[in-house]
């Protein structure tokens, strides 16, 4: 992403998402979706916010053009956000839960049910990569903070 080149490609692609409603409408049914999947499985989440402090966890997470897209149709808090960390976290609180990407939704630290949810981000991610082809946008899948301090 330091490349001048692939960060216009991706601020170009992303505002292509954003300025089709009916794509935004169709994507956030589908994180809905999957989110009422994996509430089913159950499973304890204290919401610590840990898994977000990305290099602290050593953990990356990626997000389609359309999920930054709708995740960047909000204003993060003001603050400054230090390496490997999400513009979106404050405190220990995510203040995009609604927008929030697939990956933030299908993660969890605990053991419970693993097979059962990765399957669940594999099947929405594919549903996500059509909704792209569907809709004629292009379709980038990038690591989130990198992504974030280029459309931010
Ligand atoms: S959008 Fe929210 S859940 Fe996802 S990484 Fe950022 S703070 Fe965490
Ligand atoms: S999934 Fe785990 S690390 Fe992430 S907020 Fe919940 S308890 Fe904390």
């Amino acid at each position: 992403m330091n490349d001048a080149a692939c960060q216009s490609e991706l601020l170009a692609a992303v505002r292509q998402c954003r300025s089709d409603e009916q794509a935004m409408a169709e994507l956030r049914k589908l994180l809905d979706e999957a989110e009422a999947q994996i509430a089913r499985i159950g499973g304890e989440c204290s919401a610590c916010g840990k898994c977000c402090r990305f290099a602290l966890v050593d953990h990356r997470l990626y997000a389609t053009t359309a999920e930054l897209a709708l995740l960047t149709s909000l204003d993060p808090p003001a603050q400054i956000v230090p390496p490997g960390r999400c513009h979106y976290q404050q405190a220990d609180q995510c203040l995009a839960r609604d927008r929030r990407p697939l990956g933030c939704r299908t993660f969890f630290c605990p053991p419970k049910g693993g097979r059962e949810r990765s399957a669940i981000h594999e099947q929405f991610h594919r549903q996500i990569r059509r909704l792209h082809d569907r809709h004629g946008l292009s379709y980038l899948y990038t690591e989130i903070t990198n992504s974030l301090s280029v459309l931010l």
